[in-house]
């Protein structure tokens, strides 16, 4: 076997292994008895051992430095070898010591997370939240950084990104986004009121299986199952599920929800399955996952088109709580720009406010600029500032996220990119299908996954998210297409 085949056959073990926990995982949300919460724990901590070892072996090291100046490689092939020598780097920078004091602090701030959320208390999480922000702040030193310690966790997420290019996206988060959304709060409010009376959940869970249908999601490849949190997880591109939650007195929880997971998950369906285990068969980075599954719920799942198609069949699922709402009336409600204290509920404009929020106190700590016990009080400060509203209690304030707790600093700003960029692809979607909408209109998604299939998803992370961006749309990031996008869709809207 040449050096190359031997170095993909590691590769595929390693990702057997990462899969296998993915099941245990996916398993553990779904079907696990509460019984099987310990020895599952330590079945999942063997595993990440195991892949720890594996992609941190001497052999694998040995076939990637032969490989990594071979010449007679292709350069898609040398490319996943790059990819790789990158991540085994990384990877070996952190002793096992330290990886396992780092998964105790996760343990312990989880917990107190958990406690501390339902007792409202941020003072019973703070210590050992401090002692994971201690750990992480001395993984920024192991990993090394340039500027700004914050850089060395950005770089996990969203590879490629820095501070210094956040800033200038928020910036005009601030510059434009926030004046346009304070138009809005004093504009004449729609009602959304119908979307909260009694829906049959049963009836609710067969809807959102068409509409996955109808978004091209393959069955035969995935599944739908209930979980607490809605999460996509995929064990290859073969089998690819999602999940989501069904309540019966909120009709949008669990629609756009499966929409939601359902983009994240037609992008790992469309991975290719010869790059099984290679860097090409991985997604992009965080931010380019969320562009996928924010295309599919806003750009199309919240647009006029989308509903043209499908509100008939929702009408006829639940005649008697719909029958007096016109498609207008619809559209209008699912829309609805108001201030909320929740990201996850928040539309699709305040959202940007809720990770500005968790962006600007990410910084701060990592810079030494706020001490732990005072960040309750730099939260409500902001909640007021930007939103105009007050925060009533840490549970519905600091306390709402569970990233911190498992140490995950740096992944918030993903979820804006996610959004801004998926207004930039959605853009060059219509320019580059003929009728793309009229199309849609008709109930026809084809031509659109068609042209993600071949447009963005089968690069996997042979190319960053800037350079995706620049190959599908001509330029990299640019938050002008969201917030053209956002001004005509709500000065409509609100008849500004
Ligand atoms: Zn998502």
């Amino acid at each position: 076997m040449n050096v190359y085949n031997q170095y993909n056959e590691q590769l595929n073990k390693i990702a057997d292994v990462a899969y296998a926990s993915a099941v245990l995982m996916w398993d553990q949300e779904t079907y696990m008895p509460a019984g099987g919460a310990d020895f599952r724990a330590g079945q999942l901590a063997t595993l990440s051992g195991l892949h720890h070892d594996l992609i941190t072996s001497p052999k694998l090291e040995e076939l990637v430095k032969q490989l990594i100046d071979d010449k007679s490689l292709s350069p898609e092939q040398h490319k996943n070898v790059e990819v790789t020598l990158k991540d085994l780097t990384k990877k070996k920078k952190y002793t096992t010591a330290f990886v396992e004091k780092q998964s105790l602090a996760v343990s312990r701030a989880f917990n107190s997370w958990q406690d501390a959320k339902k007792k409202n208390d941020f003072k019973i999480y703070a210590n050992d939240l401090e002692a994971l922000i201690n750990l992480k702040k001395e993984e920024c030193e192991i990993i090394g950084y340039q500027h700004h310690p914050y850089n060395a966790l950005l770089d996990e997420y969203e590879p490629g990104i820095t501070i210094e290019k956040l800033d200038k996206v928020f910036e005009d988060v601030r510059g434009k986004l926030v004046p346009f959304i304070k138009q809005l709060f004093t504009a004449k409010q729609n009602s959304n009121s119908f979307l909260f009376e009694s829906y049959n959940k049963d009836q609710q869970w067969s809807f959102t299986l068409q509409l996955l249908k109808k978004m091209g999601y393959d069955f035969n490849r995935g599944r739908q199952d209930i979980s607490e949190h809605p999460f996509t997880i995929s064990f290859s591109s073969q089998d690819v599920r999602v999940t989501t939650r069904v309540n019966e007195n909120d009709l949008a929880e669990i629609i756009w929800g499966s929409i939601h997971e359902g983009g994240h998950a037609l992008y790992e369906q469309g991975l290719l399955t010869e790059n099984y285990g290679l860097p090409a068969g991985e997604a992009c980075s965080l931010g380019i996952h969320e562009s996928q599954s924010r295309l599919w719920e806003n750009n199309v799942g919240r647009a006029l088109p989308f509903w043209k198609a499908n509100y008939p069949l929702l009408q006829s699922t639940f005649p008697q709580q719909l029958k007096d709402v016109t498609l207008d009336d619809f559209y209008k409600a699912i829309n609805l720009v108001e201030p909320s204290l929740i990201r996850t509920s928040a539309n699709e404009l305040t959202y940007h406010l809720h990770v500005l929020i968790r962006y600007e106190i990410e910084k701060q700590i990592f810079n030494n600029a706020v001490s732990i016990k005072d960040l309750p009080e730099l939260w409500n400060a902001k909640y007021k500032e930007y939103l105009n509203i007050d925060v009533p209690d840490d549970s519905q304030g600091i306390l709402q996220d569970v990233h911190w707790s498992h140490g995950s600093f740096g992944y918030f700003p993903t979820y804006s990119l996610g959004s801004f960029y998926a207004a930039q692809f959605y853009n060059q979607a219509k320019k580059s299908i003929a009728n793309l909408e009229v199309e849609l209109e008709k109930g026809n998604t084809s031509l659109l996954l068609a042209w993600l299939r071949k447009e963005v998803h089968p690069f996997g992370r042979l190319l960053t998210a800037e350079e995706l961006s620049r190959k599908v749309t001509g330029e990299g990031l640019n938050f002008n297409y969201f917030f053209e996008y956002v001004q005509k869709k709500y000065s409509n809207l609100y008849s500004l």
